[in-house]
């Protein structure tokens, strides 16, 4: 099986980690930005260039051809943040870099609106699809807020990634058109979960969002496609939701 994990932060990936992607078919992997606690606009930047320099090597030589998302993570909105804005189109037309993400809010003030307003200015403009996080709390709330605001800066619905969704989101998500992120671990869908909900997570693509904040598991994908094997679901439908969506969504089919 090959897979495509959508969602990851490699920079806090243990090599073990990565190991056990490559051994279980990982392929792909896109690699989100976020840099907790971020004061200054220069530490995004070499951010993103240790993601497709570095660590796109790094993995490279195991076997996962990683690709990166660029752009303002909520977690960490620096003083400056506009000079990130302003970079985003340069760090866009690196060949590896696929998307902006993750961009998102999780307090609702007007700093978050402002930095993501103009991240989805900047998505419109270069044509990549964005890749945002709803937080823990008033998600559908947000979702209809993230949907407001891209219908007014003019994004279509099939560049937009909502990420983390589950069952509370996933039907707002599907009929608004826009990309479904299923993250696999226990605090969010877990193998079982999905199988149940199939129907209504068709549309999406998996990922693990591999950081070290929480507790995660790299192998979150692989582990959901053997499970969906073994419950003799459709190979068409296991297929999209673990390489097919991801590889059209990021434009790095081959
Ligand atoms: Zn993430």
């Amino acid at each position: 099986m090959k897979l495509i994990d959508s969602h990851i932060h490699v920079t806090m990936l243990p090599y073990d980690g990565l190991k056990a992607m490559a051994e279980g078919g990982i392929v792909k992997a896109v690699s989100c930005a976020v840099l907790v606690g971020a004061k200054h606009a220069e530490s995004y930047f070499d951010h993103f260039r240790q993601n497709y320099n570095f660590y796109r090597q790094w993995a490279g030589k195991e076997g996962v051809e990683l690709y990166t998302a660029v752009g303002v993570h909520p977690a960490g909105i620096p003083d400056d943040w506009t000079k990130v804005i302003d970079k985003l189109p340069e760090f866009l037309a690196e060949p590896s870099v696929v998307a902006l993400g993750e961009v998102g809010m999780n307090n609702d003030n007007q700093l978050e609106r402002d930095v993501l307003k103009a991240q989805m200015e900047v998505a419109k403009a270069c044509n990549k699809p964005l890749i945002i996080h709803t937080p823990n709390q008033n998600r559908q709330a947000f979702v209809d807020l993230y949907f407001e605001m891209a219908q007014k800066v003019g994004i279509s619905p099939q560049l937009l990634v909502i990420d983390h969704a589950m069952l509370d989101i996933i039907d707002q998500i599907n009929e608004f058109g826009a990309v479904p992120g299923i993250t696999i671990r226990k605090q969010h869908v877990l193998p079982e979960e999905l199988l149940e909900n199939l129907d209504r997570y068709a549309s999406g693509m998996l990922n693990c969002d591999y950081s070290n904040i929480f507790q995660n598991d790299p192998t979150g994908v692989i582990k959901a496609a053997k499970y969906l094997q073994e419950q003799n679901v459709d190979p068409q439908i296991i297929e999209n939701l673990t390489y097919k969506k991801a590889a059209q969504v990021f434009n790095i089919e081959d």
